[in-house]
């Protein structure tokens, strides 16, 4: 279980004051249910639950409260009684029997009660105690964790400086075993987004181009509207921002989205992936447009890999790109290129095959090579390393930890 953050922002005062209101139900349930415990013999946790709906019937404020945080409250109080119980059977010194409380700070929901919008920017509690729609306030981490993990639990906990959601998040995700036996080398490239050792491309997709174009044209338009040293800029001029802006948001979360269904794809299908080290590949000097949008592409696609690679318990290597497009993966002979060649021929061996598949075999040996798996070199375009089989999840875990 992961517990991650966020700032609840943009509630009028009214909004706050239903928060509280929450808050202080849930406390009034937990202590309700702690009485109960005491006054009663054989209380265990269905009974307490019991309560929380009884309790619902009897007073109106208490049926306001979605009835998932109204379980949660009553589970709050059972986790105490159980701690108590448990350190009594363990003999230690401190009981710690269960009090009732006169200060809490939050309220937890379950699944329902609330309800994130679909770019996880707001969220909105939908019990009776209509506290309505708060801005999330996080960091990116955060924030992709929210688009793609599960959340459990939503729990909203009063500090001195405001409000904050916390979100219980679904991290036990690991859905490993589900090895291939396959192994991928990546050669990011301008043709191609990316290209295997096998000969398989993915290429950019033609929706993201035409967004990233249009991008371009209202970041002109913004600029030919900007009057220097003009105080307050037009009318014209803030629309015009406005729509960069929206403009803007879409496209970064179309690509991130793409970005996202690549890698998952990638790690989902192989076992080991091997990709060149952007941070060093910083070689072309090229200002092309093209250029500048793989770039963003491509390190979001890294961070994914190397995300889905942990969840998966999967190999993820970064190698060193140098000289990977020169030589060749056949015989190692280095064979100097322009960029615009875009076949490597191999004066030394004979081979004839596309620079950007030379390239990713290149890559993929040296990260065999550094996680220590042994490279055929008859299976060159072709993977067949079994060896994998002795690569249990346990050793997958500590090459993940040394990279
Ligand atoms: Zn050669």
């Amino acid at each position: 279980m992961l517990v991650r953050e966020a700032k609840l922002l943009n509630g009028t005062l009214n909004q706050y004051k239903s928060l509280d209101e929450a808050i202080r139900t849930a406390q009034f349930i937990r202590n309700k249910a702690v009485r109960y415990w005491m006054d009663n013999q054989g209380v265990n946790k269905s009974r307490l639950y019991k309560l929380s709906k009884i309790l619902a019937s009897e007073f109106v404020f208490v049926n306001k409260l979605n009835s998932s945080a109204r379980q949660a409250s009553a589970e709050v109080a059972w986790t105490s009684i159980n701690n108590f119980y448990r350190r009594c059977k363990e003999g230690v010194k401190k009981k710690g029997y269960p009090k009732f409380k006169k200060h809490s700070r939050s309220v937890e929901y379950k699944q329902s009660g609330w309800k994130l919008s679909d770019d996880c920017l707001l969220i909105t509690f939908t019990d009776k105690f209509k506290a309505g729609k708060f801005s999330l306030y996080c960091n990116s981490e955060t924030r992709e964790d929210l688009f793609t993990l599960k959340i459990n639990r939503v729990r909203v906990v009063r500090r001195a400086d405001g409000y904050y959601c916390q979100f219980c998040l679904d991290v036990d995700r690991k859905e490993s075993g589900n090895y291939t036996g396959n192994l991928i080398g990546i050669d990011l490239g301008l043709k191609y987004f990316y290209k295997d050792q096998n000969d398989n491309a993915v290429v950019y997709p033609q929706y993201l181009r035409k967004s990233e174009k249009k991008l371009k044209r209202l970041q002109r338009q913004l600029s030919k509207k900007f009057v220097k040293s003009k105080k307050p800029q037009s009318n014209n001029y803030h629309k015009a921002r406005i729509r960069l802006g929206l403009c803007h948001l879409k496209v970064s979360r179309q690509r991130k989205d793409w970005a996202i269904k690549q890698a998952r794809c990638v790690v989902a299908s192989n076992d080991v992936i091997v990709y060149e080290d952007l941070n060093i590949k910083n070689m072309v000097k090229n200002h092309h447009l093209a250029k500048s949008i793989s770039d963003a592409s491509w390190y979001q696609f890294i961070q994914w890999l190397e995300y889905y690679g942990k969840i998966w318990n999967k190999v993820v290597v970064s190698v060193n790109p140098n000289f990977t497009s020169q030589d060749c993966s056949n015989c190692g002979h280095r064979v100097k290129k322009s960029l615009s060649t875009r076949t490597h021929v191999c004066p030394s061996c004979h081979t004839e095959i596309c620079r950007d598949t030379n390239a990713a075999i290149n890559i993929l040996k040296r990260g065999l090579e550094a996680v220590g798996i042994e490279w055929n070199n008859s299976t060159v375009g072709h993977t067949e390393t079994a060896d994998l089989a002795s690569y249990g999840g346990a050793s997958l875990t500590e090459t993940l930890g040394e990279t």
